[in-house]
């Protein structure tokens, strides 16, 4: 007989099942000792009757997070608050949970969230932060599932790299047998290189900065879903932007909403064109407060942005070249200004992304206007002057997203396991 999942049991009345999990909770009563047993599909209870003494004396040693075997009949349940309960003819002790443990999984007695990520191998269990990465794997599975579908190729550029493309100061150095090498901070030039071929690609993947900032919306190791598009102008991109997000979202609600309902978090609505409002535009709604053109958008502008405009997924589109990365692309009758754009969620950015630079002699200018080494740009300048299409893509933080969408208050909850200045364990 193979493993039930407890999820399956309500098509499974009078029928004999073998279910395998952790001892969730247990109460014990003159006549019975009811344990909820759970599994990775769900909980189911387990009654056992105190004069199967057999049986009995092998659940009466069970404690929290013990993980057993049980074989039994599966009985529709009146009383019993899952509706349906087990009725055991065996009960085997798999694995025993040494007490007391890190952390209280029923999550009846709450936890610091130091504790929380330190005991991650329990807390992973407690239904919220189960229902938390469930939905991140579903997240991820519709993003796929939506390039796929539009003819997107899915790419792995490297991590360890020779040379920085976001600026060097939040660079993690590495030692390379014999030579200094980072971490990539963004699959910025790989990216791009690919849309040269392929036009359309994306990737998901882990990179690097070393931010000293102390947030609850930066780590030093994030995940990022990038995206380039070869013959897409900003606008375009912004338009699959929009799509996309659309499309995860409705599906994620339609799909999971017992994980939804499990974190009880309302549902983000996404039924309006998400606006795209200039830089100059933000910079006169911000004038009162002091903010003048130039002034980059920090937390605490972005929250008087959102006070104004409210909580809702919008662009910022047309930033001062400045203040972005050397491979932007200027607009063509005002190289002020780029073709550019964030793409945020009341104060806090997710996206990033705009146009990029596809003419290898535009590049060497730029790179030099930025005092930095178009040597250490060979291999990119050469791609670009091979033929290179026009281009733009973005990258975005899906755990910024994942904390929006779950009403989470700090990005280190919606990570596995974080990474940030002071953490570098589990
Ligand atoms: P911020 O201004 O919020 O620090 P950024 O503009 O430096 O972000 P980008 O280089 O534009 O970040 O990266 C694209 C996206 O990647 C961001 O919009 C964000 O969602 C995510 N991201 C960037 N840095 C981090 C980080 N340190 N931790 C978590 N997510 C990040
Ligand atoms: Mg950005």
């Amino acid at each position: 007989m193979k493993k039930t999942y407890l999820n399956e049991i309500p098509n499974l009345v009078d029928k004999e099942i073998e279910v395998y999990g952790w001892v969730h909770e247990i109460r014990d009563t003159a006549k019975f000792l009811f344990i909820i047993l759970r599994d990775s599909a769900g909980k189911a209870q387990i009654l056992i009757n105190k004069e199967k003494t057999e049986i009995y004396n092998v659940a009466k040693e069970l404690h929290h997070e013990d993980v057993i075997y049980v074989k039994g009949i599966v009985k529709k349940s009146e009383i019993a608050r899952l509706g349906y309960e087990i009725i055991p003819n065996e009960i085997k002790i798999l694995s025993k949970a040494k007490h007391p443990l890190a952390l209280d999984v029923t999550g009846k007695i709450n936890a610091e969230l130091n504790t929380i990520l330190d005991a991650r191998y329990l807390s992973l269990r407690r239904d919220d932060y189960n229902a938390i990465f469930k939905i991140q794997s579903a997240l991820v599975r519709y993003i796929r599932e939506f390039l796929y579908e539009r003819g997107f190729i899915e790419i792995f550029t490297p991590k360890i790299i020779k040379f920085a493309t976001e600026g060097g100061a939040e660079l993690f150095q590495v030692k390379y047998f014999d030579e200094i090498s980072y971490l990539a901070q963004s699959p910025q030039i790989y990216k791009e290189i690919c849309s040269g071929a392929f036009e359309k690609v994306f990737e998901i993947a882990s990179y690097y900065r070393a931010e000293k900032s102390r947030t609850p919306y930066h780590l030093t190791e994030f995940l990022s879903f990038d995206v380039e598009c070869a013959f897409y102008s900003y606008h375009d991109i912004m338009d699959l932007l929009e799509s996309l997000m659309k499309f995860v979202i409705n599906k994620l609600y339609e799909k999971n909403e017992k994980e939804f309902n499990i974190l009880k978090c309302e549902k983000i609505n996404v039924d309006y064109k998400f606006e795209r409002i200039k830089y100059d535009e933000v910079i006169s709604i911000l004038e009162p407060y002091g903010i003048k053109w130039g002034d980059d958008l920090t937390q605490h502008t972005l929250k008087l942005l959102e006070g104004k405009i409210g909580k809702k997924f919008f662009f910022i589109i047309d930033w001062p070249t400045e203040l972005k990365p050397f491979y932007t692309h200027e607009h063509e009758d005002n190289p002020k200004i780029t073709k550019s754009f964030d793409f945020n969620y009341g104060f806090l950015e997710i996206a990033s992304g705009g146009e990029r630079i596809y003419n290898g002699d535009k590049l060497v200018q730029k790179l030099k206007k930025m005092n930095l080494n178009p040597e250490n740009f060979s291999l990119f300048i050469k791609a670009l002057d091979s033929g290179m299409p026009p281009h733009a893509g973005f990258g975005l933080g899906i755990s910024r997203l994942l904390l929006i969408l779950t009403n989470s208050k700090n990005i280190k909850e919606v990570v596995l396991f974080p990474r940030d200045v002071d953490r570098l364990i589990p």
